[in-house]
């Protein structure tokens, strides 16, 4: 057997001609840029989260830059965020010349450990940025709690969980604002760089869609030093389309995860989902000693793995000057060396989970 890892060619080929007649209809009309098409996601993109405002852009790094640059943080502004992700989410902060300060992650979820936060907050901070890494959000109700007691904003970091809720309430929906990546590979992806930012303050909705094009309030008018951060038409085209059949990935993802935990959740560590979250499976990710002789091993089987992600940023190169050091966040660098994502998409069929299992549970 061999097993495609986000099998992005089924997610074309499932929904093809409706995809292809959107992409068309954006080169006949030749309005590559914003229009119609865009405003209609972002009309879509608002009723799917229950948000007031979305604002669609050019990638999720730029969805968080965006969001940054709207709550105007500056240099030497201290951002809390979680050392256990992807590096963007470090990268944002520190591109805009703030202090990225990582607090240490939760052993099951992976996510921003709650409890550590507060004692991270100085005078300095101005913004949390949890990441629902995975796909599952972080404890909103008790990271809005503590930003609320020192007058914080929070940003989630939704770029993998479009889609997912906490007690009813959609990611990307929990915050002052919202970040979102289309990345191909993300839960819900286009077919190129994409993301978007959400909010219910109208006044930051405002002031983002001005960021977004390059500060302008109207055309050769910059009242903001912005960015040309606009989503490209055939993107939005492209997310439309998949949008309308988004539930039922979700649901499939969802059916894909919940087979793979009862196949080997008394053989490896697996996910745990807080029970009131529901998870879009960016990742299923598990855990095992011996990371590197197992994927080999299921290599050889025509099993493809992942390692999301193998450093937490506090010991990546670009973050050297923070002094970061091994054993800083002892949770999140045992997670990073233990962890590693199986085969997750909509279309895992019960075949191939068997056989991933089988083979898995063999060379453990
Ligand atoms: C993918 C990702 C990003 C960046 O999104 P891009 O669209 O690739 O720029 C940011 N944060 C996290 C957690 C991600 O997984």
């Amino acid at each position: 057997m061999k097993i495609d890892f986000a099998n992005l060619g089924k997610a074309y080929t499932e929904h093809k001609l409706a995809i292809d007649v959107a992409i068309e209809k954006v080169l006949t009309n030749t309005s590559f840029i914003m229009g119609p098409v865009v405003s209609e996601l972002e009309t879509n993109l608002s009723n799917y989260v229950g948000v007031k405002d979305s604002i669609s852009c050019s990638s999720g790094t730029d969805a968080l830059l965006l969001a940054m640059m709207a709550l105007d943080i500056e240099p030497e502004d201290e951002i809390i965020t979680t050392p256990f992700t992807f590096i963007a989410t470090g990268e944002a902060i520190a591109f805009l010349k703030a202090v990225p300060v990582f607090v240490d992650i939760d052993e099951e979820t992976y996510n921003i450990d709650h409890n550590k936060i507060e004692k991270a907050i100085t005078p300095k901070t101005k913004a949390i940025i949890p990441v629902s890494i995975f796909g599952q959000v972080s404890n909103m109700e008790v990271i809005n709690d503590i930003a609320k007691k020192y007058n914080l904003a929070v940003i989630e970091d939704a770029a993998q969980s479009f889609g997912a809720s906490q007690g009813g309430v959609r990611s990307c929906n929990l915050s002052t604002i919202g970040c979102t990546s289309f990345f191909p590979a993300k839960p819900l992806g286009c077919f190129g760089d994409g993301g978007a930012v959400f909010t219910n303050d109208e006044e930051l909705a405002i002031k983002i869609k001005s960021l977004r094009l390059h500060g302008q309030t109207k055309r050769y008018h910059h009242k903001y030093i912005g960015m040309g951060g606009r989503l490209d038409t055939i993107q939005a085209a492209v997310l439309n389309e998949k949008l309308k059949n988004y539930d039922i990935d979700i649901h499939n993802r969802n059916k894909v995860a919940l087979s793979y935990t009862k196949q080997l959740k008394n053989k490896v560590v697996v996910p745990i989902i807080k029970p009131n979250n529901i998870s879009v499976w960016a990742q299923y990710s598990i855990r095992v000693k011996n990371r590197e002789q197992i994927q080999l091993k299921l290599k050889e089987k025509g099993i493809p793995t992942a390692v999301h992600y193998p450093m937490p940023l506090h010991l990546q190169e670009c973050f050297k000057y923070l002094k970061g050091k091994k054993g800083d966040f002892p949770i999140a660098e045992k997670i990073s060396n233990e962890i590693m994502s199986l085969p997750m998409n909509p279309y895992t069929t019960k075949e191939e989970i068997d056989y991933i299992t089988t083979n898995l549970i063999k060379i453990l």
